[in-house]
């Protein structure tokens, strides 16, 4: 299954009817989960439904697959949080929504069509709604399962989920990665890959709106507004950013065969402002969250690596060296005099030793084949 997130463009009338028909999906939740605390079974609440119709005639106005839905989203719900329950989280009971809560409804398997027009524009039709324009930044493969349409900071967007999985395919080559502030990620062929310039000026506008809402008085519409755009600014960051990870993954899995990435350490991170570490440490979680799931299907072989010593160490004769400043950004060895940018000379320590470990657990994997084996033998044996 593939997520792909698109901007929605809907007019005046259709704004109207998206807001009701999400204001209905609220109340609807609100009804079955009443229904739920009653102590009605699954399916009695499901037949309630019709009911309800009787009852609010504004539900003629949602298409009835996107209410049925709120009664899988209330089952939903209530089996996550008999599940955090098990894990020992304390929880309370499910709660009635506010409007400002509930954000979204979903349209599954049928009420919908999507239609590509040209370059990244299309129409996305919607039972009960109407035609709305829709920017398709991505070419949508496999067939669409659902639809969820979300409003978030006044924009609307639709989450499409299709039944297609990509097969990828992997490269030949093998990689170390070493995660950096100065470069995003620098590889043992010597690559760097910088994060990109137009991240800069965000953060840059990204100052300036936060120094104008610290400006303004509290409770005020001025200040309302100011929070709005900071919050955008955020979520064109998170965006770009998630954007960019997703390319740089499937370029390395197309070009390698292997490829050995050092485990978060701290070390990378001393001497930046918190919260610049923050968003360091959440990406490089992404990128090597998508280069797993991405090898996996494109039969790539993905290493952690402990990072421990991999700056120190000298990758032409293997002494380890003194204790690198943050600010040398050249390796230089005491011993053998070998000279390489620091984070060059990291990666072909990273991928030297993503080769072992990979090995080591290989023949691990294998031995203990050939101890199953010999047991089963012995069993055999025996029971004959
Ligand atoms: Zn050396």
């Amino acid at each position: 299954m593939i997520t792909y997130k698109f901007r929605l463009y809907p007019k005046k009338a259709e704004v109207e009817k998206l807001e009701i028909a999400k204001e209905v999906c609220r109340q609807t939740y609100n009804y079955l989960l009443a229904e739920l605390n009653e102590g009605y079974t699954k399916n009695e609440i499901q037949n309630f439904l019709l009911d309800l119709k009787v009852v609010n005639p504004q539900m003629d106005n949602v298409h009835s697959k996107v209410l049925q839905m709120e009664n899988q989203r209330l089952f939903g719900n209530l089996s996550s949080l008999s599940q955090r329950k098990k894990q020992g989280h304390k929880v309370g009971r499910l709660r009635f929504k506010g409007k400002n809560w509930f954000k979204t409804f979903t349209y599954n398997q049928s009420g919908f069509s999507l239609t590509h027009l040209k370059a990244k524009k299309g129409i996305l039709w919607l039972s009960k709604i109407g035609e709305i324009p829709i920017k398709l930044h991505r070419q949508v493969e496999g067939n669409i399962k659902s639809i969820t349409i979300k409003k978030s900071l006044g924009r609307w967007y639709a989450s499409v989920v299709t039944d297609n999985v990509i097969k990828r395919v992997c490269g030949i080559g093998e990689i170390g990665i070493d995660v950096g502030i100065e470069n995003y990620i620098y590889d043992s062929d010597g690559n760097a890959y910088e994060n990109p310039k137009h991240f800069d000026n965000y953060h840059q506008e990204l100052k300036i709106a936060q120094q104008s809402l610290s400006k303004k008085e509290k409770r005020s519409n001025s200040r309302i507004k100011a929070r709005i755009k900071v919050a955008k600014i955020h979520e064109r960051i998170a965006n770009a950013r998630d954007d960019f990870i997703h390319k740089l993954s499937t370029k390395l899995i197309k070009e390698n065969k292997f490829i050995a990435i050092e485990k978060l350490n701290i070390k990378n991170l001393i001497g930046i402002s918190y919260n610049a570490k923050n968003i360091a440490d959440a990406s490089w979680g992404k990128l090597s969250m998508y280069l797993h799931y991405k090898a996996e299907n494109a039969g790539c072989v993905v290493q952690d690596v402990d990072p421990a010593y991999t700056t120190r160490d000298c990758n032409f004769c293997g002494h380890r060296n003194r204790k690198l400043f943050l600010w040398q950004r050249q390796f230089c060895c005491e011993k053998c005099n070998g000279e390489l940018p620091r984070d060059y000379n990291s990666a072909i320590n990273i991928l030297a030793r993503g080769k072992e470990l990979a090995s080591l657990e290989k023949a691990s994997n294998t031995g203990q084949l050939v101890q199953q084996e010999a047991s089963m033998k012995a069993e055999a044996t025996t029971s004959t």
